[in-house]
């Protein structure tokens, strides 16, 4: 067993027997962040749905459910995925700008908690595939209410030029149409502004807004049963030791703070990234080190497997275990699929790195794996658990 500096609490004996790539989750930390959110939000009318699509990993989803909590979905496959995993339909919300006849037909048939409706057609879609079937669709309106997150631009979804949501001067006339629809049944309204932030302004903005949204519809008498703000929150991807936990007591501190919720009202929250983002790691092996204008260590992990910096230029703390040098280098760090893009980190700065160290890539627990691929007919990385208890 190679010597580290880092302050991670990986099990290296079973680490050291896994052929490389493949994901770790160290189920300790899922647990004690399931625990500060129980913590945090318990005596509040509060409900968190998780958002499966960072992580729909079997053994993740089994170990959320047994929490408690629900689950946000956006696709037939997860509907069917968290079934298998025990979620009861009635804990189960399902958003998306484009839901497939087959897929709206499934939740109706599941009658689950809530579709987040995304456009006055799906409303119709909805109406019409629920009459068919006898049922009402409980339905909430997703708004986009033209908040910028100042995240990267490819992961904002509240502003008005993207796809998302309904647009406030157009609210009215969808609510007043929900209500009149025979097999909807309007339960709230859906808000989801982004990801990955890590400032609570956007948020306070966010309550703001529904606080302004909530007095206009209560003076034409429309009560909403449910109001849902998404997800988003932030994780540190630059110290996922010292910030295992995101900053829960800050975001839900906000809420309860800024936003005024009505008697019999329930607040929704959809995470994804702030509850399984820490606890993953990617574990490579360096296949080699090659020189050309850059130093560079060629990974037997790609983009394939964790796509984040290749999308999103998302940053990544890589971590070398088992050099025993004492200098450092600058290195880019790389996979091997035939793409410019299969970058790991450019410039990175590592103890002078060998063929066949481990490297660990951290905070790859949400949108890891869940956005894995078989490009270049690689196979998927394999997964692994461990939890102290
Ligand atoms: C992706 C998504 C979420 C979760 O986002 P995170 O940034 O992972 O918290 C929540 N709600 C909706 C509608 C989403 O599309």
């Amino acid at each position: 067993m190679g010597t580290t500096t880092h302050r991670h609490r990986f099990a290296m004996e079973i680490v050291n027997q896994s052929d490389t790539p493949f994901y770790y989750y160290d189920m300790d930390v899922l647990h004690a962040t399931l625990d500060e959110i129980s913590r945090l939000t318990a005596g509040f009318p509060y409900k968190i749905h998780y958002a499966v699509k960072a992580n729909g990993n079997p053994h993740i989803l089994s170990e959320i459910k047994r929490c408690g909590i629900g689950v946000d979905l956006v696709s037939g496959g997860e509907i069917m995925a968290a079934l298998k995993a025990g979620f009861t339909p009635h804990d189960m919300n399902f958003s998306g700008v484009g839901k497939s006849d087959w897929e709206i037909r499934l939740g109706l048939e599941h009658e689950i908690g809530c579709f987040n409706v995304e456009s006055v057609p799906e409303l119709d879609i909805i109406d019409h595939l629920a009459s068919l079937m006898d049922k009402r669709a409980n339905i909430a309106i997703r708004v986009n209410p033209d908040i910028d997150p100042h995240t990267h631009k490819n992961i904002t979804t509240g502003t008005a030029e993207n796809k998302f949501g309904i647009k406030i001067k157009d609210l009215e006339h969808i609510i007043h149409r929900a209500i009149h629809l025979p097999h909807i049944h309007l339960m709230g309204l859906h808000f989801h502004i982004g990801s990955q932030i890590t400032s609570m302004q956007p948020y306070v903005l966010l309550c703001e807004t529904i606080n302004r949204l909530l007095d206009h519809y209560d003076s034409q008498g429309i009560h909403f049963e449910m109001i849902n703000v998404g997800g988003g929150l932030g994780i540190d991807y630059h110290e996922p030791d010292t910030h295992a936990i995101p900053d829960f007591e800050g975001y839900f501190g906000t809420f309860k703070q800024h936003l005024h919720l009505r008697d019999n009202q329930q607040l929704h929250f959809e995470l994804g990234r702030a509850i399984v983002g820490q606890c993953g790691t990617l574990f490579s092996r360096v296949v080699l080190v090659k020189e050309n204008s850059k130093k560079f260590i060629v990974l037997d992990a790609g983009m394939n497997n964790l796509i984040r910096p290749a999308l999103y230029e998302a940053y990544h703390e890589i971590q070398n275990l088992t050099s025993r040098e004492t200098t450092n280098e600058v290195y880019d760090v790389v996979g091997p699929v035939c793409e410019s893009t299969d970058v790991f980190a450019h410039d990175r700065r590592l103890p002078v790195t060998h063929r066949g160290d481990l490297i660990a890539i951290r905070s790859t627990g949400a949108y890891g794996e869940s956005m894995a691929s078989t490009y270049n007919m690689r196979p998927l990385a394999h997964s692994l658990f461990h939890s102290s208890k």
